[in-house]
């Protein structure tokens, strides 16, 4: 052989196989086996009104073929969305390679039973593989449909509340809810299950008409399943009006004197006038230390734990009432202007301060212009206050019962001599303590309505 013939042969079997390579490559790309992506976004677990959905489907290599979503219901399939993608230029290089779509389903409009459905999601590519058909890609997601609202309906009739007092409604919902209560206003007061019984729930829902709440608010009971529907139901109510006392309080700079050493902690603009001090601990120290009293309701037990009438401070006089409007002068000038949240009671300095009812302590702490402070929870949103306290004798979360001493009265905090500032909150907004040391009221307003639940 000579050696240009041994050279073409070469150059052949070389062309061949470049050739072959690229056929290889060619087949390699044209049949790749990479499956186009999906990404469905949100992902309920139920559907209760119409939902929309954003989905981006993407194909990097050969590029979009056909997209498709589709909602199964018991052998029925509905179409919601269905797009093919053009097969463009050489091996589709300016074809589809991602796509962006909004679309919804609403079960109304679709006609969708309660229940079960599938959502599915596929998509496939230009690839040659699969008979020519494409690689797949599918994402089915299960939701079930629950359009029924839960049912809610109140039990107990006559509900008669002061301006600044309180208030229980007992009433049932169907097993479905998930979380029911009242509503004053925006004010959310929630409910709490007594116990369960087949045909629904009964719930009991203390709830305080605030002592500064403008004209007449709106109350409505309120309940919610799992699917987020949402039911409210009104029931019979009526608010008494009350006008509260008015007090004159002349600020002296004797009292200034006295008062403000105790609030060397709070950090005051330099150079601040003694009256400059009392005007912002009268008024912003009060606020912070009223949303600290507010915030305590997430600490409610689910369970009552108090019981019979409640116990007032032992041979105390009367100094202040709940609502007061206090008036605040300084040498002649009205300065300041603030309502009183609980009751003052005086009686000996350094008496004994016994748990006005069975409760578990969810504060003992300084706080502010209330001084030495122990809160009580009594259950289902109930709490009493003790300030202005000398000492403390109850650690966190202690369990307390009814007539158990929980401290000594003084004047810690911003007060003018030894006394106990006594207070009742619901749900964290300060009410009326009358009520509650009034064993009628206790019967008229909450026996006699907790006495339904015996009879269903
Ligand atoms: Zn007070």
């Amino acid at each position: 052989m000579g050696k240009r013939k041994k050279a073409s042969l070469f150059l052949a079997t070389g062309s061949v196989l470049l050739v072959l390579i690229l056929l290889g490559w060619f087949l390699f790309i044209i049949f790749e086996g990479e499956k186009p992506e999906i990404t469905l976004r949100p992902l309920p677990d139920f559907l209760s009104e119409n939902q929309e959905f954003g989905l981006t489907v993407s194909d990097m290599k050969r590029g979009l073929r056909v997209l498709e979503v589709s909602v199964k219901q018991e052998g029925r399939k509905i179409r919601v969305l269905e797009k093919t993608f053009p097969f463009k230029g050489l091996l589709n290089c300016e074809g589809v390679n991602s796509y962006n779509t909004r679309f919804s389903i609403d079960p109304h409009k679709l006609n969708l039973a309660q229940g079960r459905i599938d959502l599915e999601v596929s998509v496939r590519d230009y690839s040659r593989r699969s008979g020519g058909d494409g690689n797949l890609s599918l994402v089915e997601h299960k939701i079930i449909v629950d359009t029924i609202p839960p049912a809610i309906r109140a039990l107990s009739r006559m509900h008669y509340v002061n301006l600044g007092g309180t208030g229980l409604v007992v009433y049932q919902t169907s097993s479905d809810t998930i979380e029911s209560g009242l509503f004053v206003n925006d004010l959310f007061f929630p409910g709490f299950l007594t116990g369960g019984e087949s045909q629904g729930e009964f719930n009991v829902c203390y709830f305080a008409i605030p002592h500064d709440i403008k004209a007449q608010p709106e109350i409505y009971l309120w309940a919610k399943d799992k699917a987020g529907n949402v039911s409210k139901a009104s029931f019979y109510y009526h608010i008494r009006r009350k006008q509260f006392r008015t007090e004159e309080i002349n600020i002296t700079d004797r009292f200034l004197g006295h008062i403000l050493p105790y609030f060397s902690f709070y950090a005051f603009q330099p150079e601040s006038s003694d009256l400059e001090k009392f005007l912002k601990i009268n008024q912003e120290l009060r606020q912070e230390n009223n949303l600290v009293f507010y915030n305590l309701k997430t600490k409610t037990g689910p369970k009552r734990l108090w019981k019979g009438s409640w116990i007032r401070l032992k041979n105390a006089a009367t100094m202040a009432g709940f609502g007061d409007r206090r008036f605040y002068y300084y040498k002649g000038q009205k300065i300041d202007e603030q309502v009183h949240l609980g009751v003052d009671l005086a009686s000996l300095a350094n008496s004994e301060v016994q748990a006005s009812n069975n409760g578990r302590v969810v504060f003992r702490d300084r706080l502010g212009i209330y001084g030495l402070t122990v809160v009580l929870d009594h259950g289902q949103g109930i709490a009493s206050v003790y300030s202005h306290l000398s000492e403390i004798r109850v650690a966190m979360g202690q369990e307390v019962m009814k007539g158990e001493v929980i401290g000594l009265t003084g004047q810690t905090g911003l007060a003018g001599g030894d006394h106990l500032h006594f207070g009742i909150m619901v749900n964290g907004v300060f009410v009326n303590p009358i009520e509650w040391w009034d064993s009628h009221w206790i019967h008229d307003n909450i026996d006699r309505k907790l006495e339904i639940l015996d009879r269903e």
